[in-house]
């Protein structure tokens, strides 16, 4: 009987699997890949294995930020309000965040990481671009024994002490809803563990593994006050080999989101894990700057490459845990000022160009 249980597993994860491939598949050139809803039906096995489906808290009851460790015994040193501020706090007991946005800010993400063949170098670019990102960490390779581990815990304390912000992307990278609800929790602990050792609290941004959400899953983790990140601009870096291709589907997905759905900028998804997705990133960045020169040129809204999610996120309120937040509207003040600085750092930079 177990035996067959196992199968019937495997047969369904597989059959999940397959319901993300298609998925992914989603637009027409096949290189950009779209957050998915798997129905709990393709998860039955959750019911065949009989666990007690009782939540329990995978995460000790440890969710007050302001109550971590450090803050309890002395004042921040600045080190760690930095830290704490790279842990999201912000975004305790938040909605589904898409991307979406009317307006023209991007926001970076890199998932997978850290790795140190990879991410060191990563990091150099986005110090010398100015730009801050968030990092959706799998904690699965820090937990390993060695010296592999121990250098990419370094980073990982590299990546918020140079200002990025870190969020939980699991342990092991499994589609949550084909785990039930303790092995769900266990995946997230697992990775807060790590952030509570090499940083001093936990982490309140979340990003399931594939983008793949369920109901159940999604009430899970907004029991947990997490704030779940999904883009709307995929690069496709996982599917491909070379910066040119992460470079060209970024630009086509771009313009794709304002034509169909007026979304003009987003929240952009790529691995800090692959060369070709750290050799992409520079030029992604200077491709919108020069577009700067041109929009500045026809008096249109710059793109802004934003530090932070804030401009993305919508409290909660009174809405239904792990429900998708609408697009977001931020502040039209916020956006005027900050298309003004934009605009005058824009006009000098290309006005630079163009005088060379
Ligand atoms: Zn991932």
């Amino acid at each position: 009987m177990r035996r067959l249980f196992g199968v019937l597993a495997c047969l369904l994860a597989l059959a999940g699997g397959a319901y993300l491939a298609e998925r992914e598949a989603y637009l027409p050139d096949g290189v950009s890949v779209e957050p998915v809803e798997v129905p709990e039906s393709a998860a039955t096995h959750v019911a065949v294995r009989s666990h007690d489906e009782t939540p329990t808290r995978g995460l000790a009851r440890r969710e007050d930020a302001r109550e971590t460790r450090s803050s309890r015994e002395r004042p921040l040193t600045s080190d760690e309000a930095r830290a704490r501020h790279g842990l999201g706090e912000a975004f305790a007991d938040g909605l589904v965040l898409t991307g979406a946005t009317p307006h023209r800010l991007i926001l970076f993400t890199f998932d997978d990481g850290p790795d140190r063949r990879t991410t060191p170098r990563l990091l150099h670019h986005l110090d010398e671009l100015g730009v801050r990102a968030v990092f959706f960490v799998t904690s699965q390779r820090l937990h390993e024994p060695g010296a592999r581990a121990v250098a990419e815990r370094a980073i990982l304390r590299d990546v918020v002490r140079r200002g990025h912000v870190v969020g939980n992307h699991t342990r092991n990278h499994r589609q949550l809803p084909l785990l039930d609800t303790p092995e769900v929790l266990a995946e997230l602990g697992d990775t807060e563990r790590i952030f509570e050792d090499e940083l001093g609290g936990r982490a309140w941004l979340m990003r399931p593994p594939g983008g793949s959400r369920s109901p159940r899953v999604d009430r899970v983790i907004a029991d947990e006050r997490y704030t779940q990140v999904l883009w709307n601009l995929g690069t496709g870096d996982f599917q491909v080999r070379d910066s040119d291709s992460v470079v060209e589907t970024f630009i086509r997905v771009l313009s794709r989101r304002e034509l169909e759905n007026g979304e003009r900028g987003g929240i952009v998804l790529m691995h800090d894990t692959h060369d070709w997705s750290v050799e992409a990133f520079p030029r992604i960045v200077g491709w919108l700057r020069d577009r700067n020169c041109q929009l500045i040129e026809a008096g249109e809204e710059l793109y802004d490459i934003v530090d932070d999610p804030t401009l993305f996120f919508a409290p909660r309120g009174d809405a239904e845990p792990g429900t998708v937040a609408p697009m977001a509207r931020p502040d039209p003040a916020v956006i005027a000022r900050r298309q003004a600085a934009l605009r005058e750092a824009t006009a000098q930079r290309c006005g630079r160009l163009a005088t060379r």
